[in-house]
């Protein structure tokens, strides 16, 4: 892979951008919001700059490899030249869908088409492209830069060539690959939704406060981080969407807590709007 483009500059576009561009590989960032390619790049330049003060990468090597990105607001150019197209549009089945075909109508031959979704099926989402044995599922973990991991999902098309060229992929840029069969919520959204919702129904039942849940979890199962700040962390909209996708395919045990459809409504979206289970500074 060489050229590689992410649609989607929210959350996890702008780190898959940044983990592609730092091994190397020109990247090509394409949101339809003007401000989202704005906040993307200044992601990006931070980023850079903790690198370089680490003794990471030297100045020039930063301003080298921060030139392997270019951002757009044209899905028409951010696919024509891609290697790998990795979509990280929010979590909407129709929106995933119609992202797919108009990169299907775009992309060269040989590109494939992966999805970043954190549930959804990629059998689906590949079905109206030319090409479904060439679109997978690339599941990334927030913050990209940090986590190591991508589930790789395979759809019910996605060819052995298409696998072996995702596990390449991932392992030029340093990360480690599981290969996860096409079922809601893959491996660890599955898991990690169900744990998450609990925490926050038994906040709302006065098990214990937002910050004693948390640290039970981290001292007691040695988990990094606590359910709830990791919630803050994904985005309460982002989860509330997961939530109902799972509910609806996998049953009731997968129920929204309530408290958590509350905080949306509210604007309660997590770190990223300053509140969310805990208060954030600006
Ligand atoms: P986000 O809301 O932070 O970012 C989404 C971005 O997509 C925004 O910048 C938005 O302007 C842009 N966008 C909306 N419609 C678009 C379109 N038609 N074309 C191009 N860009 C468009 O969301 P996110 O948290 O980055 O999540 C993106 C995907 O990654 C979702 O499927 C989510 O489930 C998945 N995911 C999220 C996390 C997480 O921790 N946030 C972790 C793993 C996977």
């Amino acid at each position: 892979m060489e050229h590689i483009s992410v649609i989607g500059a929210g959350t996890m576009g702008r780190g898959i951008a940044f983990s592609c561009a730092v091994a190397g590989l020109s990247v090509v960032v394409q949101d339809i919001q003007e401000q989202g390619l704005t906040d993307a790049k200044e992601y990006h330049k931070r980023h850079f700059q903790k690198r370089v003060d680490r003794g990471k990468l030297t100045e020039d090597q930063a301003e080298q490899l921060s030139g392997n990105i270019t951002y757009t607001l044209s899905l028409e150019e951010a696919a024509s030249k891609a290697d790998l197209i990795v979509e990280a549009v929010p979590e909407i089945l129709s929106l995933k869908i119609e992202t797919f075909k108009k990169l299907d109508a775009s992309a060269s031959e040989h590109t494939i088409l992966a999805t970043n979704t954190s549930t959804m099926s990629p059998t689906e989402i590949a079905a109206q492209t030319s090409h479904p044995n060439q679109c997978i599922a690339l599941h990334f973990f927030n913050p990209v830069p940090k986590m190591k991991l991508i589930e790789v999902i395979c759809g019910l098309e996605t060819s052995e060539e298409t696998i072996k060229r995702a596990f390449a992929f991932g392992e030029q840029i340093g990360k480690e690959c599981v290969k996860i069969n096409e079922f809601p919520g893959f491996a660890v959204s599955r898991m990690n939704c169900l744990i998450g919702n609990e925490a926050m129904n038994m906040v709302m039942e006065g098990v214990g406060s937002i910050e004693d849940i948390d640290k039970a979890m981290k001292l007691g199962l040695n988990h990094p981080m606590g359910p709830l700040e990791l919630a803050d962390l994904v985005g309460l909209d982002v989860r509330l969407r997961n939530m109902e996708y799972l509910h609806q395919t996998l049953g009731e045990k997968f129920r929204p807590c309530p408290l958590l459809v509350k905080y949306v409504k509210a604007g309660y979206l997590g770190k990223k709007t300053g509140r969310g289970f805990y208060h954030y500074k600006a």
